[in-house]
């Protein structure tokens, strides 16, 4: 900040001033203690410190205005108004001073007014000290400031007048002025003691009081130009820097004069936020303590990442797994880029590994807060199952992905085991009528979607009973079992569902096939069951078995007016290939019969 920078300098300057001080006293009193003159009478002299006056006058007049602005302090404003209406009475003192030869009052009022009129000021504004703030908008828009610019120009008028009418030369004029600024100066300092006001900045207010005090007493027994009329003239000058001083501190600090600290309060403050921070970082450390325990306790594997992937951290699972799955750390330990693992991996995972780091890219530019996913992945004899969780943080160094994979193999399995029991059969172990329902539901529904033919066996066991009770229950089993097998193995489409409907009973679901392809796998099956071979343990001979396939087909392409309604129709195909199935069977067993649905 400019304006700070100045006031440093300004500062600096007002030190040099008050150091060199003495200097100032050797010189005067070298030349003129042996001087015959009682009087310096030198112009230019006058006008060069009244003008350094008036600069610093108007200069801590401003600072003193821009400290009001933020703090609002009344007594702030009364200084303001007092260095300024100083600064703009006390000017014509200078501009005269060479009108002094022919009208030496006109060149002297000037300087006894501007200071009581400051020193009044200075006296208003303590009687205002520690008032509560006050808006600064409001009483710049009532006009106070101009006020202010006219009463200094009604004053400056005012002295003229005065100072041209006979009644100048009088004592009565000068005197009581000062007399009445010396007076200002100790009531101000008595109530500085009654209301014992000891602020810092107040420090330097009450001593340049008592310098202006004696200022006045130095001008009450000088004479223009003499030895102490000069020395009255520095004493003030001293006040003013001193309270100057108190202005520019106040600007440097807390824009107030009133609340400015002392150095020992400044200490007392900084010792306790300094304690304040300690027990804050011991409470952080303690916490983060805890966080990194419980990320080591639990089962799950956690990293966290930063905006380019780079992993950041990661807990005591992850590190097992890692070690354990890699050998070493180095391929997704702490330092490496897990966005860039993910979108390099090869092989049959890199398609899901891709869909993480999409993910993860959308998390870290916000658009999402989140997500979670299940993958698999193969490890060396087993399928291993993870559920991902990925989760948006902030933290002080940015934005941070928390990224858990929990183990979930156990339950997969567990419910990969329920699934394959609910749909599959005990016996055979290809799919039960549970399955064959659903899928016959499924492919009825995309068939009449798409257009496509949908065609279905319905296939029984000749003569079952007859085998059961020649060979015994147990041979039926094994015989249903080969039988299973062998359908199945006949079916080689991944579509194609081979499934035991119930008893001796199977269901062949052959999605996309015309009757005359579901005919021919048909009897292809037909002949592989003919040319089964069922050992029997008793005489070791073999046994064969035939079976009857009954074919019945939807074809909405051929016939686009028999559109199937609602899932019940699928009742309709089963009901064909039954009635071909029976055909089949009472035309004499080991064929197969079609008879379309539509
Ligand atoms: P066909 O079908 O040629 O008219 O004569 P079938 O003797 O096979 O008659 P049906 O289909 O009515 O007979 C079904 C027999 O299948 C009855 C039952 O003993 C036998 N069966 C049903 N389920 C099982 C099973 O799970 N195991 C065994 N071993 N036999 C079964
Ligand atoms: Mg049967
Ligand atoms: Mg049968």
């Amino acid at each position: 900040m400019v304006l700070e920078r100045i006031a440093r300098l300004f500062q600096a300057a007002q030190l040099l001033a008050i150091s060199l001080a003495p200097s100032f006293a050797i010189w005067y009193l070298t030349t003129f203690s042996s001087s015959p003159l009682p009087r310096f009478e030198s112009h230019l002299f006058h006008e060069f410190a009244i003008t350094i006056a008036t600069l610093i006058g108007g200069f801590v007049s401003y600072v003193s205005w821009r400290s009001y602005r933020e703090s609002g302090e009344v007594f702030l404003r009364w200084l303001t108004v007092g260095f300024l209406a100083f600064t703009l009475i006390y000017a014509p003192h200078g501009l005269l001073t060479r009108t002094a030869h022919h009208n030496i009052w006109l060149f002297l009022l000037f300087g006894p007014v501007s200071r009581l009129v400051m020193l009044s000021c200075m006296a208003y504004g303590l009687a205002q000290y520690g008032k509560a703030a006050e808006d600064v908008k409001a009483v710049s828009a009532s006009g106070f400031w101009r006020k202010v610019l006219i009463v200094c120009g009604v004053a400056v008028a005012a002295v003229a007048i005065l100072a041209n009418s006979p009644l100048a030369p009088s004592p009565w004029v000068r005197m009581p002025m000062e007399t009445a600024a010396a007076l200002l100066c100790l009531g101000g300092l008595a109530v500085m003691v009654r209301r014992r006001i000891t602020s810092p900045l107040m420090k330097y207010y009450g001593v340049a009081l008592l310098l202006f005090a004696q200022a006045a007493l130095g001008f009450m027994l000088a004479k223009p130009w003499d030895h102490l009329w000069w020395l009255a003239h520095a004493i003030f000058a001293v006040g003013f820097s001193v309270v100057g001083w108190g202005v520019i501190s106040a600007l440097l600090t807390t824009k107030s004069f009133a609340s400015a600290f002392s150095q020992e309060q400044l200490m007392r403050a900084l010792e306790q936020e300094k304690e304040l921070l300690d027990s804050l970082n011991r409470e952080l450390w303690a916490e983060r303590q805890l966080a990194r325990t419980t990320l080591d306790a639990l089962p799950d594997h956690v990293c966290v990442i930063d905006e380019s992937g780079t992993i950041l951290a990661v807990n005591g699972s992850w590190r097992e797994f890692h070690e354990a799955n890699n050998g070493d750390l180095a391929f997704c330990g702490v330092g490496a880029n897990y966005l860039e693992v993910c979108e390099q991996a090869e092989g049959a995972q890199s398609e899901g590994a891709r869909a993480v780091a999409a993910g993860i890219r959308a998390v870290l530019d916000g658009s999402q807060d989140g997500f979670s996913m299940e993958y698999t992945c193969d490890a060396p004899g087993e399928a291993r199952w993870f559920l991902m969780n990925v989760r948006r943080a902030e933290s002080a160094g940015g934005v941070r992905v928390v990224i858990a994979h929990q183990n979930i193999s156990q339950r997969k399995e567990a419910e990969l085991r329920l699934r394959h029991l609910a749909m599959n059969d005990g016996l055979t172990g290809i799919a039960n009528r549970r399955a064959f329902d659903e899928t016959l539901g499924q492919e009825w529904r995309r068939a009449s979607r798409a257009g496509t033919p949908l065609s279905l066996l319905m296939i029984d066991v000749d003569h079952f009973k007859a085998y059961n009770d020649h060979y015994g229950h147990q041979a039926g089993d094994e015989c249903l079992k080969a039988v299973a097998a062998t359908l199945a193995a006949t079916a080689k489409r991944p579509a194609d569902l081979v499934a035991r409907y119930g008893g001796e009973e199977f269901g062949v679901i052959l999605p996309s096939s015309t009757l005359a392809d579901a005919q021919a796998l048909a009897e292809k099956m037909r002949l592989a069951i003919a040319r089964l071979e069922l050992p029997h343990e008793a005489s070791q001979t073999e046994k064969t078995v035939t079976i009857s396939i009954g074919v019945s087909c939807l074809n909405l392409a051929e016939s686009p007016g028999a559109l199937p309604r609602n899932g019940l129709d699928t009742q309709i195909l089963i009901a064909h290939a039954d009635n071909a199935l029976y055909r089949a069977k009472t035309t004499g067993r080991n064929r197969v019969t079609a008879q379309a649905a539509a």
